[in-house]
């Protein structure tokens, strides 16, 4: 199956094990158990031993297709489907760390995961290391002994830096930590992070792949790729093969514990999105390029940011690593506050709301939502301003999403 399009095998990937009715779209197993012949069966599948599904919370077939899909196409070792982004997150993360273990990471994170790191993490002892990622001395210096990670989003939301991810992977490769990224900006159909070093990439599949946005998820794609041998969380999960045991532990215990399996439902939900998510990702993305090159020129629009314009810092990383669309998603800034409040209020087509890569094009103010319990002085640690809003482009054509900003814009 390697020679074919990503498109061709998205759709195509074989079923583990057909249907009984060779039904041709995955049937949703909306069952909380399976039931079994023998006994010895049942012993088989509790320890691990057969693949047999036996209880929902650990796997399901419908969820399991889906992960079979993900794996197909990314080429990883193992994926595990979650209830949402957050659960990706904090799941991979649980699986990493030890008490008193640290994770090298930028303050320039999604709100909920700044949270989880700087507060949730911090109450088991676990220490989050906030630095420069884009300054590779600074994370070189900040590795120790117990650093479990170095974690980052790979174009970040909403500052839009880009890190170069293969001189991080080979930082952290030399001291014994794995590279994390959470790639939810740019869906793997258009960035390989295997070929770029990352170790365990992880997911928002609220976002590009469930389309339409009907339903959360998250995604663990770990490649299979860092030798954990001599890495203190996994110590009890070594085997003859060393590149196995994050996998191992996260499967048949952090995963278990924790209890935040996809539901079957929400499985074929997102399965049906990843049979279309790269036409309607270059699609989306396109339409962001080209927005971004009109806002450029567009009075009232103080700047605009999104790393595929020729004039940004990060331009060439983030074409070498992400290709020409890097994302659905940019930011411009206006005058003021209050010049966003009022443009936010006129907009006619654009909505509202919060989400990330909705077929409709979605629109908001980060400083007074994501961040709008945080103080002030902690927003401008993360650079999130006051005058900026965020952009996350649909399906609609550039030209009608053009025209309700400028009637918005109403100089
Ligand atoms: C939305 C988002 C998350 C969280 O995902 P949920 O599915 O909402 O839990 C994490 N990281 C990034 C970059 C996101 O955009």
């Amino acid at each position: 199956m390697k020679d074919i399009s990503f498109e061709a095998r998205i759709i195509h990937a074989p079923y583990e094990k057909p249907d009984v009715h060779k039904a041709l779209a995955m049937p949703v197993y909306q069952s909380v158990a399976c039931e079994f012949d023998t006994a010895e069966d049942m012993e088989e599948a509790f320890c691990g031993r057969s693949k047999d599904h036996f209880y929902s919370r650990i796997t399901n077939p419908t969820v399991q297709y889906y992960e079979d899909r993900v794996r197909n196409v990314t080429e990883a070792f193992g994926v595990t489907a979650l209830n949402s982004g957050m659960s990706a997150i904090s799941n991979t993360l649980l699986t990493l760390a030890h008490a008193g273990a640290n994770v090298v990471t930028s303050p320039h994170l999604f709100g909920n995961t700044y949270s989880f790191l700087k507060n949730t993490l911090s109450s088991l002892g676990i220490e989050a290391r906030f630095c420069d990622l884009t300054n590779p001395d600074e994370v070189r210096s900040r590795i120790d002994g117990n650093t479990c990670a170095i974690f980052l989003e790979t174009i970040t939301n909403p500052q839009m830096e880009v890190a170069d991810l293969r001189a991080l992977s080979a930082i952290g490769h030399n001291g014994g930590v794995p590279l994390i990224a959470d790639t939810t900006l740019v869906p793997f159909s258009a960035f390989r992070a295997k070929d770029f070093g990352v170790d365990i990439e992880l997911v928002s599949s609220t976002k590009y792949i469930s389309g339409g946005a009907t339903s959360l998820g998250g995604l663990i794609i770990d490649y299979g790729s860092f030798d954990w041998s001599h890495f203190k969380a996994l110590k009890p999960w070594i085997n003859a093969d060393a590149h196995t045991a994050f996998s191992t532990r996260l499967r048949r215990e952090i995963h278990r514990n924790l209890g935040a399996y996809l539901t079957p439902q929400a499985a074929y939900m997102q399965i049906l999105g990843l049979e279309t998510l790269h036409l309607r990702f270059v699609r989306q993305a396109s339409t962001c390029l080209e927005l971004a090159r009109r806002l450029q020129q567009t009075e009232g629009i103080v700047s605009v940011n999104y790393t595929g314009l020729e004039d940004n810092p990060f331009y060439a990383l983030s074409k070498e690593q992400f290709g020409q669309y890097p994302g659905a998603m940019l930011t411009f800034d206006l005058a003021s506050r209050e010049a966003c409040f009022s443009f936010l209020n006129r907009l006619k087509l654009i909505r509202r709301a919060t989400n990330l890569f909705d077929n409709k094009s979605l629109i908001l103010h980060p400083a007074s939502t994501i961040y709008g319990s945080f103080t002030e002085d902690l927003r401008q640690s993360m650079h999130i301003k006051q005058q900026t809003i965020r952009l996350s482009t649909g399906l609609e054509s550039t030209d009608d999403l053009m025209d309700d900003i400028l009637q918005a814009i109403a100089l």
